[in-house]
């Protein structure tokens, strides 16, 4: 049972790695430099209140939160979201995905009068120009079972977590079946 379990997961996995080499190779000529941000010129005003959805389906491609991605982590997210399912994870939602400059300066404000402070807020909520949410390489994943899981399997994908306080984000960090590197204390440090 333990054998024919392994033996599917790392079909899987290989699979996963094959799919994601090619699409890889697919995009290689469209990867935009960093902070360029064609994402924003597809969003429409009238979907800023969709950015505040917190249980949006990772292959909802009509969903801005999942359509501005990084075409790359997009690929990634949606086979883990699939293997973790095939393993067993119920639900795997993305609680917050690409971000507009507008939504990641509210998020910003609320975490300042949250926390305090701009330092403290630093800590957990990025400015606008430094969010990895508003160029499109970052998610963040629920609920805990699923961030849980793609914490110990995300590698697989190339889904890394970042912070060693937030079990939910990811970005892709590594090749599939790479290394993840070592993970900053916070956002802020
Ligand atoms: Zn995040």
């Amino acid at each position: 049972m333990r054998t024919t379990r392994a033996i599917i997961l790392w079909s899987f996995a290989a699979a996963g790695a094959l799919l994601l080499a090619a699409c890889t190779a697919l995009t290689t000529t469209t990867v935009q430099a960093p902070g360029t941000s064609k994402a924003s010129s597809l969003f429409a005003p009238s979907d800023a209140a969709k950015l505040r959805d917190s249980q949006v389906d990772p292959f909802d491609d009509n969903h801005p939160a999942i359509s501005n991605l990084d075409p790359q982590l997009r690929a990634a997210l949606q086979q883990a979201a699939a293997a973790a399912k095939q393993h067993g994870v119920k639900d795997f939602w993305v609680t917050s995905g690409w971000r507009s400059e507008d939504y990641q300066q509210e998020l910003l404000d609320s975490a300042v009068a949250k926390y305090g402070s701009r330092a403290e807020a630093a800590k957990w909520v990025a400015s606008p120009e430094d969010s990895s949410h508003v160029t499109g390489s970052a998610v963040d994943v629920g609920p805990t079972n699923a961030a849980d899981w793609l914490s110990r399997k995300g590698q697989r994908f190339g889904l890394c977590q970042v912070y060693a306080n937030e079990l939910w984000h990811y970005e892709l960090l590594t090749s599939p079946g790479g290394r993840c590197p070592a993970m900053r204390p916070s956002a802020a440090g």
